[in-house]
């Protein structure tokens, strides 16, 4: 899950529904749950439910994007942040696993409090998964699934070709990646190319920055609880 940071305010809110082109404007237009990219589709999510914290209705602190699959699995079930992760406070790239077939694990970084979150949302909802089977308009699982097959392909694809088209044909594959969505499973795939790890942190817009090295590595994000 890509961690996440959304800045100061950029103003404030009479109606939360207004904030969701500020919102798309600084995270891009991605689902912060699942990473789909859905660029008419989303809406003003809140970490701290509206209907349990009346406060925090229109506070921009609280605020992510969500898609309707994530939103509606999330409801009304968050009272204390800190029984889950979050990406706009935890670095949630560490705290998750992305594999073949769109699946997604805890790892060993937080491993309790990432279950929790993966709970909350259904994120390990899957057709191949008994007992874990999604509702029919739930999609996310094969989204991921085809995205990193994809991920998968291209990269391969760059491995044989010569160097001097590699430099635009990576530009190429961060595109797909930028288009696509699914931060995590195109930062699994190609974990061990570091320019293009670079340059897909930089370009998905609201990227915390602090969570990876150099060489886009993640990193324990400074406040953070992985
Ligand atoms: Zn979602």
């Amino acid at each position: 899950m890509r961690p996440i940071f959304r800045g100061t305010a950029p103003r404030r809110y009479s109606h939360y529904q207004d904030a969701i082109g500020d919102l798309e404007a600084r995270l891009g237009t991605y689902c912060s749950y699942c990473e789909r990219r859905l660029p008419i589709s989303l809406a003003v999510e809140h970490v701290s439910p509206k209907s349990v914290a009346r406060h925090l209705e229109t506070s921009w602190d609280n605020f992510l994007l969500g898609c309707t699959n994530c939103n509606s699995v999330k409801g009304d079930t968050v009272v204390n942040l800190d029984d889950w992760l979050w990406p706009d406070r935890d670095n949630t790239v560490r705290a998750f696993g992305y594999l073949d077939g769109g699946f997604v694990e805890p790892t060993a970084v937080s491993t309790k409090h990432a279950q929790r979150l993966l709970d909350l949302v259904g994120l390990q909802r899957h057709g191949a998964t008994p007992g874990r089977e999604p509702a029919p308009r739930d999609k996310r699982w094969k989204d991921r699934e085809q995205v990193f097959t994809l991920a998968q392909r291209q990269k391969e694809i760059l491995s044989r070709l010569p160097p001097e088209v590699r430099e635009e044909a990576l530009q190429l594959v961060v595109d797909a990646a930028v288009g696509w969505g699914f931060f995590s499973c195109w930062l699994t795939v190609l974990h061990d190319i570091p320019e293009f790890c670079r340059r897909l942190i930089a370009r998905m817009p609201g990227t915390a920055a602090d969570c990876f090295d150099a060489s886009g590595i993640p990193i324990a994000r400074p406040a953070g609880r992985c």
